[in-house]
């Protein structure tokens, strides 16, 4: 593929993308997405692809974490410093880069709420920023404020328990929901769910916050 020749007119974007990239140490062609070079070994920078491509995952919400793991191990494993003690500085901090970059992908991934925002993201339906603004339409708001009014206003460790332990059930439900419509393609019930879900895991943090604040109140 690579003995094509390169004509002056082609589309450089569509080029670049189908193209082999050179390798920085060698100038032989590598696969964008590889992390070493096939001919001199050496570690190739991160490509500009998505977190599921760069662990060698299909982009869908279902994940099973172990295999998240597995995969996540199995390159950070290559990339271990040990590794390059004795290479020169710029392979040293070419792998670096790549640590960074997995690991980015893998704490985005393992996380539902963080791997369902960027997958609505990547999928050009963002919960955040432009084109967002839509869930004011929906009755969401009103209902987490609400939640949000009774914990302010809960004076006891069991009120805030129950209110946190609620969260906890409706967060479960709001990630098999994420998932059903990710599975049907319904990325507006996707985007509806996964702000739900947001706003869940804040209530959860706060009620938590709560309790600390009423522990240490009753023991004090
Ligand atoms: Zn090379």
């Amino acid at each position: 593929m690579n003995d094509m020749p390169r004509t002056s007119g082609a589309d450089p974007a569509a080029a670049q993308a189908a193209a082999l990239a050179a390798c920085w140490s060698c100038r032989g062609p590598v696969d964008p997405a590889s992390l070493f070079c096939a001919t001199c070994k050496a570690v190739q920078p991160p490509a500009p692809i998505d977190h599921f491509a760069r662990l060698g995952l299909p982009r869908a919400f279902e994940m099973k974490v172990p295999v998240l793991e597995q995969l996540y191990f199995g390159f950070q494993r290559q990339l271990h410093p040990d590794r390059f003690a004795g290479a020169p500085a710029k392979a040293r901090q070419i792998s670096q880069s790549q640590a960074v970059a997995f690991n980015e992908a893998y704490e985005t991934l393992k996380d539902p709420l963080a791997r369902a925002t960027y997958l609505l993201k990547i999928s050009g339906a963002p919960i955040e920023g432009e084109g967002a603004h839509t869930i004011h339409d929906t009755g969401l708001l009103d209902e987490q404020m609400e939640r949000r009014e009774a914990l302010f206003e809960a004076g006891d460790l069991a009120t805030v328990e129950a209110i946190a332990t609620a969260a906890r059930e409706d967060a479960k439900a709001a990630i098999g929901a994420i998932g059903g419509a990710f599975a049907r393609g319904d990325l507006a019930a996707a985007r509806i769910e996964t702000l739900r879900l947001k706003y869940l895991v804040k209530l959860g943090e706060e009620a938590r916050a709560r309790r600390a604040r009423l522990g240490a109140a009753g023991t004090a």
